[in-house]
């Protein structure tokens, strides 16, 4: 913060932050108008006053999904970044940073990052490499995808993505190449939660307005790590200062809950039980918006199909609705989720004040961590109908509405194929790909793959059975090129043909839009460093000529890349990646980005031309523009006959994108495609049911999902600020059980899953109820070797012994200083590293969803004398058998028409609607 006596920040109306002060007083962020020049005294030079001179660049935090902005100053004499702060001109972060923002310093400058391209040498994760040459690189890389795009095989391409981190580039990189071939990891992060909203509105994920709300409730941990968690905290609290009362529902005690009015610790499960008990209630007592209800919910469907003698009118479905969930009394939910009933009831007396200001989020957690989980947001959702918070200021929106995503110039067409590996027969409603049944289908032959990218995603590691990734990775003839674009490494690219240094959020451009709260903005990720050397006048061809060593960014690669694959545009690939003003040459990312800021952003155009520059000016000065603000009631929107929509209240209006138009109670999805008993919001036993444990023999729920606030995932490995914080995952117990167990603070703990077992230290505490045990999965980094191997600043050196399909991963050395250019890596003061407990889970794929179901049934004892800290022990034998057991209890499609998904439900990268109908060729099958 800079004492500043000059005029505050003159920024974009929308984007000015409440912080900018008048004169002589402290202000949070320099002046946007000397953003080109700001000058700070060196403090290495104290006291002599020496100035330096920087230019403020803004880009976009790439660390979670949250893509808060950052502005990087640069220093102007030796072009290097010297630190990153927040832009307060992005609309959803305001100026703000988590820990992991400002931490994307220690990234860029990270000493064991990847500069050059490298080619394995020898056996496949024998980690020996070869620094190899850029053109060499996408010559054979385009030769084979190119051959295997003619020979017909597309399937047999496939690009594995965690965060994206954009907005539609790839989608436009896959379309144009015709394959099917997106993997993301969302069924290890939120099918589950995306399902049950869906079915009900059509859009995946709530928008929640949580400034203007006067209750809230979470079902997550926002306040340090939800999704969106800083845009979403900032606005919790805001709500908060404003009187909003909040209730964290969460098993452990997380720091969001510690700060929460109302703490609800569930039983792992029981979520759905609670939360209808709280529809009950709100039924009883009339809490309900009826006009809200009768307008739209699909009640005379939902009637129709559940009472057909009743005379259709909503108070016999309000009463329909009371004889459902009679069961769900407080004192049932009390019995399963060990919330007491007068609290239950008090929270629902809450919501129903609240009424159309209610406010609400669940993401991962309970979704995410048991079979049905999916339920868990329809039953959440229902407290949102019941009381007309929908779409409303201080209730919750689809986020389609506050998401924006421009046209890009020249959108290839949707392909025609459908990849059953990746959207196979078995799963017509899941909410994204099956990615973690992709290395058991290899290994039972359904497929195979020629060119396999990963990207933003470390499989072996993140991923539950890692095991038997690492031996579908290491088989040539499972995969025949393993392509790893990352710019720091990790336990996958271990395992890789190919690893290419892409770059960091600095260092790349992007655009990325999120549903923050109630608006709509865009912002620009950017490679500072060539964004000044072109302001400086140089002429810049690509991105790696200022970036460090020949880190490329992901655009330019897979522009060039495309052109490999099409040299001489004959495939109809390449001229995708075109230039439009220079037939015959490849499209810049001036001109790329030039026209969609030109032509797809509503309003840029002219909040440009007020400051004298381009649209795509405007986004390099400010890296995000706020598009439309204070979005409510969109459903209520009027539109023309021929256009989607519904009649309400005698006018056509949009409605939401269901079957009905309308918010979907009754889904006839759900009994078409073979699931009636659950075709309304309803309550699902978890596979970790108390019933399914035996307390006797010591069986715990483990709860392995839960994120830390300073870490996130495999990105954080290379930040030495953020491993200083965070460097343990010690094992919660309750302390009655530890006493049970005679288990003392730091004992170490064998923990025996259905497939193997690890070994961690206790940590006896109040903050976790009873027969459940947490453990954070942000820890277990490990390393085969010392070089081109994960960050020694986080990774432990382990020994991996393997015998017949049986693994012990052992820990060698735990976190030691060591020797690099950056004199911090000799100051490392602390040991641990963690335990890699995914490694020991078995897949369990929800039968609906195809959400990983995170929380396991485990085995909790004192180590054996044999075990060591960190061990984890896994046999992929079992784990094979555990995934067919799973995957048995599917009701494979196809649905009506032999569609092999509902064509209303969202798919991402969708296809063209022939490709939806099954078996290949259409034919219209009926169910199998
Ligand atoms: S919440 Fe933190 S990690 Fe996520 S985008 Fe914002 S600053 Fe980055």
């Amino acid at each position: 913060m800079k004492l500043l006596d000059r005029k505050h920040a003159q920024l974009p109306p929308v984007a000015r932050p409440a912080e900018a002060a008048p004169n002589g007083e402290m202000a949070a962020f320099p002046p946007a108008e000397e953003w080109d020049d700001w000058v700070e005294y060196d403090s290495a030079a104290w006291p002599h006053r020496v100035e330096k001179h920087y230019a403020l660049l803004p880009t976009v935090c790439f660390n979670c999904e949250a893509s808060c902005g950052l502005l990087a100053y640069v220093d102007k004499d030796t072009h290097q970044v010297r630190k990153f702060e927040g832009n307060p001109a992005h609309p959803g972060s305001r100026g703000r940073n988590c820990a992991k923002g400002p931490a994307t310093i220690n990234q860029i400058n990270d000493p064991e990052r990847i500069l050059y391209p490298l080619k394995r040498v020898g056996p496949r994760g024998s980690g020996k490499w070869e620094r190899v040459r850029w053109d060499d690189v996408l010559a054979d890389i385009g030769g084979r995808i190119a051959a295997t795009i003619h020979a017909d095989r597309h399937d047999e391409i496939l690009y594995h993505v965690g965060r994206p981190g954009e907005d539609g580039f790839m989608e436009r990189v896959l379309k144009s190449w015709g394959c099917d071939s997106h993997q993301s990891h969302t069924n290890v992060c939120s099918s589950s939660a995306r399902l049950g909203y869906d079915l009900w509105s059509g859009s995946d994920r709530p928008s929640s307005d949580f400034a203007n709300a006067r209750f809230i409730l979470l079902l997550s941990s926002h306040l340090e790590t939800g999704h969106y968690f800083n845009p979403h905290a900032q606005r919790i609290v805001e709500g908060k200062m404003k009187g909003c009362k909040l209730a964290v529902c969460d098993t452990r005690l997380s720091n969001s809950a510690s700060m929460a009015d109302y703490w609800l610790p569930t039983l792992p499960g029981s979520e759905g039980a609670m939360l209808l008990a709280m529809a009950h209630i709100l039924l009883a007592r009339d809490l309900i918006d009826r006009q809200f209800m009768k307008d739209w919910v699909n009640w005379e469907d939902s009637l129709r199909a559940l009472r057909p003698q009743a005379e259709p009118t909503l108070e016999n479905f309000v009463g329909l609705l009371k004889e459902l969930y009679a069961e769900f009394t407080p004192e049932f939910a009390e019995r399963e989720s060990g919330i007491p009933a007068a609290r239950i009831v008090e929270i629902a007396e809450q919501i129903g004040w609240a009424g159309r200001q209610f406010a609400s989020h669940v993401w991962r957690n309970t979704t995410a961590g048991n079979m049905g989980g999916w339920q868990v947001a329809r039953c959440l959702w229902l407290l949102h109908v019941l009381t007309g918070s929908v779409g409303t200021r201080g209730g919750c929106s689809p986020n389609s509405w506050d998401k924006f995503v421009p046209a890009p110039y020249m959108p290839p067409p949707p392909h025609k194929r459908w990849n059953d590996t990746l959207w196979p027969i078995e799963y017509p409603l899941s909410h994204h790909e099956l990615s973690i049944l992709l290395p058991h289908f290899l290994k039972e032959g359904r497929s195979h793959l020629e060119v396999y990218f990963s990207r933003v995603v470390n499989p072996v590691w993140t991923y539950p059975d890692g095991a038997t990734w690492m031996e579908v990775l290491r088989d040539e003839t499972k995969v025949g090129l393993h392509v790893a674009l990352t710019p720091t490494w990790n336990e996958s690219a271990w395992f890789a043909d190919y690893v290419l240094p892409m770059g960091h959020a600095s260092e790349r451009h992007d655009t990325v839009s999120m549903e923050t709260h109630a608006g709509k903005w865009i912002s620009f990720r950017q490679p500072v460093l060539r964004t000044l050397a072109e302001k400086q006048g140089q002429h810049i061809k690509r991105t790696y000529e200022v970036n460090p060593g020949e880190v490329w960014e992901e655009t330019e690669f897979f522009f060039e890349l495309s052109w490999h694959i099409d040299p001489d545009g004959t495939q109809g690939i390449r001229k995708f990646y075109e230039s439009p003003d220079r037939p015959g040459e490849m499209l810049t990312l001036d001109e790329y980005y030039g026209w969609m800021f030109d032509h797809s952003v509503p309003g840029l155009p002219e909040a440009a031309s007020k400051e004298g520059f381009t649209p795509l000016q405007y986004m390099r000065k400010y890296g995000a523009f706020a598009v439309e603000d204070g979005i409510y009631e969109q459903h209520l929107k009027p539109v023309p006959d021929d256009d989607a929509g519904v009649v309400v209240d005698g006018v056509r209006r949009s409605g939401f994108p269901t079957p009905s138009r309308k918010l979907e109670f009754y889904s006839q999805t759900m009994v078409d495609y073979g699931w009636p008993e659950h075709a309304i919001p309803g309550y699902i036993h978890s596979h970790v049911h108390p019933s399914r444990q035996d307390p006797d023999k010591n069986e715990f729920v483990l709860m392995p999902n839960f994120r830390l606030p300073t870490l996130i995932h495999t990105r954080s490995g290379n930040t030495k600020w953020l491993n200083e914080l965070s460097h343990s995952n010690p094992i919660w117990i309750n302390t009655r059980d530890a006493r049970r167990l005679g288990v003392g603070m730091g004992d170490l703990l064998r923990l025996s899953t259905e497939i193997g077992y690890f070994v961690g230290r206790a940590w006896p505490t109040e903050g976790i109820a009873p027969a459940v045990v947490g453990c954070s999965h942000h820890m277990g980094r490990w390393r085969l070797g010392n070089e081109n191997a994960p960050s020694k600043w986080t990774a432990a050196l382990v020994d991996l012994q393997e015998d017949s399909g049986r693994y012990l991963l052992r820990q060698t050395e735990g976190i030691r200083p060591f020797e690099s250019p950056d004199p911090d890596s000799k100051r490392i003061w602390w040991s641990d590293a963690g335990v890699h407990q995914n490694l020991c889970f078995p897949v369990q794929p929800d039968p609906i969803s195809g959400m990983h179901c995170w929380h396991q049934k485990v085995t909790v004892e004192k180590a054996h004398p044999e075990d060591l800290y960190g061990d984890v022990f896994v046999d992929t034998n079992k784990s094979h058998e555990v995934y067919k057991r799973w995957l048995a209890m599917t009701r494979p499609g196809p649905g009506p028409d032999g569609q092999r998904r509902p064509y209303w439900l969202q798919r991402p990268y969708r296809p063209a609607q022939e490709a939806f109908v099954y078996p290949p060729g259409g034919g219209g099958a009926t169910r199998r």
